[in-house]
């Protein structure tokens, strides 16, 4: 079977590359491994995390999108190559049509640069589009009607809010608190309360498997394995939900403020829809338990959980490649 059509979802944290017709066929971290002696890249995606833990000296970890915008042209190529290579096969034929998610605060330059890369990379056509509207499309939202939508999209490295009418974004607000703060949060809380030193998988486990944005005792307590940072020896402890809560809260607070400022700015008929309809959460991040309760009390508009929030967008890459027609006002491309 020859790929003909790649959507490549580009996250903070995770790449995802989906084939219409066969889904979601590549999944791993977006990394690449640097060498810093000749600034050589040396491998990306799980290859690339593998590698980082275990010669820490000479190998840096970088990650092309950082804070909502494409940090470096250099390692986003490299990253856009090997994915269009993996999912390409071994024997092309043809060149394959790429479409690739973008952040919604990308500059024109940065989308130029973006499409050059995935044609450098053996795109016969390459195409771009925002990652809230795609993630909007990919959770079914009809976003060609004149209708307010709205979109908060809760990834590693940002949390993207967007108004969408009319296939494209009419308001949006981008902040830098997303899943990986919450990560940081639970760490600087642990160290804080117990005195004890924890790895940054350890923290996504805890917010993972006992985390909530409301208390919630049901969700129970986890036993933990951490360095007591007086003595310096290993130790287990437990943490409660009712711990996890109080320790995300602040980044909460900031997701929150950053939705409530985008409907603070949405054109009055707009927000009448969004009253109606509701918002809908995407992104890793929406997996976060209560998160959905947490804003509909904290905002007075109801919000859902998206289906599968982690796949929404390579879903909405899909979707668009196989309707180019359709979404037409939602990309930009090059032939
Ligand atoms: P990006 O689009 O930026 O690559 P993703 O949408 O893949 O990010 O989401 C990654 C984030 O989602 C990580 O911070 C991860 O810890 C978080 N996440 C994944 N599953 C859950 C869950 N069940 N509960 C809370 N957070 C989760
Ligand atoms: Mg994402």
């Amino acid at each position: 079977m020859f790929v003909k059509k790649i959507g490549i979802d580009l996250g903070t944290a995770n790449t995802l590359v989906y084939i219409p017709g066969k889904g979601v066929v590549i999944n791993e971290p977006s990394v690449v491994a640097i060498s810093i002696e000749d600034n050589r890249v040396l491998a990306v995606g799980n290859e690339a995390r593998e590698m980082i833990g275990r010669t820490p000296d000479s190998i840096v970890a970088s990650k092309p999108l950082r804070d909502g915008v494409i940090a470096d042209y250099r390692i986003t190529q490299a990253m856009l190559s090997y994915f269009i290579n993996k999912a390409s096969g071994k024997f092309r034929i043809f060149r394959p049509e790429v479409l690739v998610s973008v952040p919604a605060g990308i500059t024109s330059t940065e989308k130029r640069a973006v499409i050059e890369a995935a044609i450098q990379s053996g795109a016969k056509s390459a195409y771009i589009a925002k990652q809230p509207v795609l993630a909007a499309i990919g959770a079914g939202i009809p976003i060609n009607s004149p209708v307010g939508n709205m979109i908060i999209d809760i990834g590693g490295g940002t949390t993207d809010v967007a108004i969408i009418s009319l296939g494209g974004i009419v308001a949006w607000s981008s902040v830098r608190v997303a899943g990986d703060k919450l990560d940081r949060a639970i760490t600087d809380y642990i160290k804080r309360k117990h005195n004890l030193a924890i790895g940054d998988r350890t923290a996504e486990e805890i917010k993972i498997q006992i985390g909530s944005a409301i208390p919630n005792p049901e969700r129970g307590t986890i036993k933990i394995k951490g360095r007591d940072m007086i003595e310096g020896l290993p130790k287990i402890i437990e943490i409660t939900n009712k711990e996890v809560v109080e320790a995300i809260s602040t980044e909460l607070k900031e997701i929150i403020r950053a939705i409530k400022s985008v409907l603070q700015v949405t054109p009055p008929e707009l927000a009448a829809d969004v009253m109606d309809r509701g918002m809908f959460i995407s992104g890793g991040g929406a997996l976060l338990s209560n998160l959905d309760d947490l804003i509909s009390k904290t905002t007075g508009v109801p919000c859902y959980v998206t289906e599968d929030p982690l796949t929404c967008v390579a879903k909405g890459c899909g979707a668009v490649l196989e309707n180019l027609e359709i979404y037409k006002r939602s990309i930009m491309s090059k032939k």
